[in-house]
């Protein structure tokens, strides 16, 4: 599905990400983990035209994207979320979700809107504000929105960060549901209980590169990662 050959990206004399290289498999739900500061927005902000590559290539089903715009990127099926949720306060939710929906005929999305936010527990919710819901459940609308376009591949940045274990169990339920459809999901993540939930496999970056690849409990039981996260010895 997606495939980075030799990824790096400098932000003046900062090194973001240096000579990454991964693919991610069709149909499948990566977790992408590593200490804070090891490049891992910024290789979702890569990928969705949010920034542009210094060097190496990014390839979508094949297709290079490294240095589309953001529009471009979305129209292909690929979909991101923020660390910080970004929704429009002082709209309603319907509202929200139909920003996100500009080709289809208005019912269609109001249809397809509705139906997604039932499917993760914000029905009966539809005509409120988005200020009035919880941090949790503007991550779940903003989740959600970004479905209306109907992605192949979602990147998502930090998706259960500061939210209820209810509602963390809600979107990991969607998350497989997902994946059931055949969606690809890359997942950024601290939480390793999390990962070990939800994802077939787990990319370790450090300062910029990878360190370790493989099952969550691989990824567990790595002592290069033990050592990222607690150093050495
Ligand atoms: P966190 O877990 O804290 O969100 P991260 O793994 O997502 O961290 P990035 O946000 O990708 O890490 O940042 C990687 C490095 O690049 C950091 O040193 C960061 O300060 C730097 N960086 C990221 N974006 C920019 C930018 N726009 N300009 C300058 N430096 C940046």
């Amino acid at each position: 599905m997606l495939e980075a050959r030799n990824i790096t990206k400098e932000y003046g004399h900062i090194v973001a990400l240096s000579d990454l290289s991964l693919s991610i498999p069709d149909g499948t739900i990566v977790g992408l983990i590593g200490p804070n500061g090891s490049g891992k927005t910024t290789f979702i902000d890569l990928v969705t035209g949010f920034s542009k590559p210094s060097q190496g290539e990014l390839f979508f089903k094949g297709e290079r994207i490294g240095g589309r715009r953001p529009h471009e990127i979305s129209r292909l099926g690929i979909g991101r979320t923020f660390q910080e949720t970004r929704v429009f306060k002082k709209m309603t939710l319907l509202e929200n979700m139909l920003v996100a929906s500009p080709t289809l005929e208005r019912s269609e999305s109001i249809e397809r809107a509705r139906d997604q936010l039932k499917w993760v527990g914000l029905s009966g919710l539809e005509d409120r504000q988005a200020s009035a819901l919880s941090y949790g459940q503007q991550k779940l609308l903003e989740f959600v929105r970004t479905l209306m376009s109907d992605p192949t591949f979602v990147l998502l940045d930090e998706p259960t960060a500061g939210i209820s274990p209810f509602l963390t169990q809600r979107m990991l339920e969607s998350f497989r549901a997902l994946r059931d459809k055949g969606k690809t999901l890359v997942i950024i993540e601290h939480n390793m209980d999390v990962i070990s939930c939800v994802c077939e496999r787990a990319v370790v970056l450090q300062h910029g590169q990878k360190i370790a690849e493989g099952s969550p409990a691989e990824i567990q039981r790595n002592s290069t990662v033990q050592d990222a996260y607690l150093g050495g010895g």
